[in-house]
């Protein structure tokens, strides 16, 4: 898949987004070693702390669909002049699945890639010294 139809899946999935209280709708696209595409978007709630980003969701929807746990890309679309990396307990969970490259794009021309070790400098992990 290229990059302009992950970016486009990444778009259509923020419009499903559910944020009521927010009004920013995220939405994630990831592709596997496999060549497979999920997408995510993120769900508010009203105790605010429950609420599930894009990336989260796209990577829940990956390993209930397929088992899928090889991430090679994510994209990640934001309503907004300048992109907006992940946030840092999504780069937590994005570290648990590889290192995939991140690329943060919005309604501005910019956008920022990133492999998911530089977003994430010494993530915990339990499997290293
Ligand atoms: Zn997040």
């Amino acid at each position: 898949m290229s990059e302009s139809e992950l970016q486009q899946r990444a778009k259509d999935a923020a419009s499903k987004a559910y944020a009521p209280y927010s009004q920013f709708k995220v939405g994630c696209a990831l592709l596997t070693k496999s060549g497979n595409v999920y997408t995510g978007c993120n769900v508010e709630n009203a105790s605010y702390g429950l609420t599930v980003c894009a990336e989260r969701n796209a990577i829940a929807n990956a390993i209930n669909e397929e088992g899928e746990i090889e991430i090679d890309k994510i994209v990640v679309y934001t309503p907004t002049p300048t992109p907006t990396p992940p946030c840092g307990a999504c780069r937590q969970v994005i570290h648990e699945f590889g290192n995939p490259e991140i690329k943060s794009f919005c309604e501005g021309e910019k956008s920022n890639t990133h492999k998911s070790n530089a977003l994430l400098p010494y993530a915990f992990d339990l499997n290293k010294d």
